[in-house]
């Protein structure tokens, strides 16, 4: 996991009182959220939890949304990027070759 990535909502079945968590203990409502890519998911919210528009898809990525017909749209020009990815949109591919070639050299003890 990356650790720049933002965590949607509040995490519910990982509450510290875990041994509560089996069982009919809280009321709990399963909300089927739908992809662009018809990837359904199904989280669970507490009773009183806020149900957010849109969920993550955990397959793809994708937002995901309540309407199986009518999925949010993937993403408002900001895909899965990879590390790499940002790296790159931020420095030139000079910096990187600068870059890359100063570390080699650290690597083989010439700085
Ligand atoms: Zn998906």
């Amino acid at each position: 996991m990356a650790s720049g990535n933002a965590i949607r909502g509040s995490r519910v079945g990982a509450g510290p009182m875990g041994e509560a968590e089996r069982g009919e203990s809280a009321p709990r409502n399963r909300i089927s959220f739908w992809c662009a890519n018809k990837h359904e998911t199904k989280p669970s919210f507490a009773a009183e939890a806020v149900i957010p528009d849109t969920w993550d898809c955990p397959r793809c990525g994708f937002p995901a949304g309540q309407d199986e017909h009518n999925p949010p749209a993937p993403s408002r020009n900001e895909p899965y990027k990879t590390h790499l990815a940002y790296v790159r949109e931020r420095r030139t591919d000079a910096d990187g070759e600068a870059i890359l070639a100063e570390a080699l050299a650290k690597l083989r003890g010439e700085i």
